[in-house]
């Protein structure tokens, strides 16, 4: 037991600690408070596991060298600190909820660092100073852009259902088919909404075939609403029957009902002119007749998190006066960026230029497969003694509930170890400064170039050298 004395003695103190050369260089990268909470909590879980060890060998073999007690704080620090920052996003889902859906374009993000820097003209009209409306210019933009009389911004799209609903049908009937009632992950679950926003969900149909007389037949003195909602994560297919918006539209107009949509990915141009999947556009739908749409801005549209509401005037302004709409609203950031990315929709060839989502979707294969050997050209040897590097034929796919089974063709770069398994090489990808996302499939860690960054090339190139010396140190020692 005096032998564990000694070693609890032999234990630093903080103070000797937080002058050492090896953990002093923290105190300028952290803040001093949080450095001293860290070290007191390393210092406190060692001098646990000392007691816990009845054998004095075991508790000899604790090691207390300052590089070990550095790495120990180290770990923890970033642990504590890390937050929210740069991904690098190998793995091939282009909207990735884990990875922020959405990245940017330059232009929004430049949008909102000037936004961001000082005041605004947030709501404030220039011409006479008077305040006025935040959603004014980024109203009249969705208007212009999708054909709709008018339109509505909030926080995302569950907002923007939730807020159709409570105002539209609180209290009366929404007929929806079985089909739709779909779950989008993150608990929005189509039912949940609709009990939350006070309306009787009426299901009409089955899960495969829902008709026209159908809805007809549920429609009832108290319904308030006829509900569409796009099957945006999942597909149902063989045997199946859908109601055309045409003639769901028909109906609500004969029998004087709002017909809404809930359109999820919410995409402002037709892929199916780039050999891309079919995906119902937010300008087809107003076309169509609908009284109100809603969309996410951060799915196909490539923008920041928010959700539109767009439709004919009369149903939209009743939804900006339900006091919910308050409670949703945007901040001048989403405003700024949503702004910036809509803009770039004015002439359709600047958004599939500018807009990454778009960019990343159309990625040409050649494009892709250049990346992959510009990653292999600038791969060290001595990496390439350690891992092998291939580059192999995959599938992209779209994420964030849009474009369900239909996987993009992409080249990936796939490594394989014999000397650490696919698990360990992923986990000191993420390990990266920034971190790295791939994908395992079979013991072989695939990065997949189409949502890499051309710049992220290298850094990923660097990121394997790195592992790779890390194992030879590991051996040797
Ligand atoms: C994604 C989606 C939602 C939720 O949108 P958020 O912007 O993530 O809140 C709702 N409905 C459908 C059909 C969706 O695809």
């Amino acid at each position: 037991m005096d032998k564990h004395q000694d070693i609890l003695r032999s234990i630093p103190s903080v103070n000797e600690l937080l002058e050492s050369p090896e953990i002093s260089k923290f105190t300028g990268r952290y803040p001093r408070l949080l450095v001293v909470e860290t070290i007191r909590a390393v210092l406190e879980d060692i001098r646990q596991s000392l007691t816990d060890k009845k054998e004095c060998a075991e508790a000899q073999a604790i090691d207390l060298s300052p590089q070990r007690l550095s790495h120990l704080i180290q770990q923890s620090l970033q642990q504590k600190f890390s937050g929210i920052g740069h991904a690098i996003n190998a793995t091939g889902i282009i909207l990735h909820t884990g990875l922020g859906r959405a990245p940017l374009a330059d232009e929004a993000a430049q949008q909102i660092q000037d936004v961001l820097r000082g005041f605004s003209t947030l709501e404030i009209e220039k011409q006479s100073g008077r305040r006025g409306i935040r959603y004014h210019h980024v109203e009249q933009l969705i208007c212009m852009i999708t054909g709709a009389e008018s339109a509505l911004v909030v926080n995302n799209n569950a907002a923007a259902v939730l807020l159709a609903l409570d105002t539209l049908a609180r209290g009366k009937e929404a007929i929806i088919s079985r089909s739709q009632l779909v779950e989008i992950g993150g608990s929005f679950r189509m039912p949940d909404v609709m009990a939350k926003s006070g309306a009787l969900l009426v299901e009409v149909g089955t899960t495969n075939k829902t008709y026209l007389v159908d809805y007809g037949n549920a429609i009832t003195e108290r319904t308030g609403l006829i509900l569409k909602v796009h099957q945006s994560n999942f597909k149902i297919v063989g045997f199946t029957e859908t109601v055309d918006l045409k003639d769901l539209v028909s109906l609500g107009k004969e029998r004087n009902i709002p017909v809404m949509y809930d359109l999820g990915s919410g995409a402002l141009i037709t892929l199916e002119k780039f050999g891309l999947p079919y995906e119902p556009t937010v300008q087809e739908s107003i076309k169509a007749g609908v009284d109100i749409v809603t969309f996410s801005t951060d799915k196909l549209l490539g923008g920041p998190q928010g959700g539109i509401i767009v439709g004919k005037r009369k149903w939209v302004d009743l939804l900006k006066r339900n006091p919910l709409t308050r409670a949703f609203r945007v901040g001048k950031l989403t405003i700024a960026a949503l702004e910036a990315t809509l803009k770039l929709y004015l002439e359709e060839d600047l958004a599939v230029k500018k807009v990454p989502v778009l960019k990343m979707m159309l990625t040409p294969l050649e494009v892709i497969e250049e990346r992959c050997k510009r990653l292999i050209s600038n791969v060290t040897p001595e990496t390439k003694a350690c891992m092998d590097i291939a580059i192999i034929d995959g599938v992209s796919e779209m994420g964030g509930g849009s474009l369900p089974g239909e996987g993009i063709p992409t080249k990936l770069i796939s490594l394989h170890s014999e000397k650490m398994n696919a698990g360990e090489i992923a986990a000191r990808l993420r390990d990266n400064a920034p971190p790295i996302f791939a994908r395992i499939e079979q013991d072989h860690v695939l990065l997949d170039m189409r949502t890499v960054y051309d710049d992220e090339v290298d850094m990923i190139a660097l990121a394997l050298e790195k592992i790779s010396l890390q194992r030879n140190v590991n051996k040797e020692n």
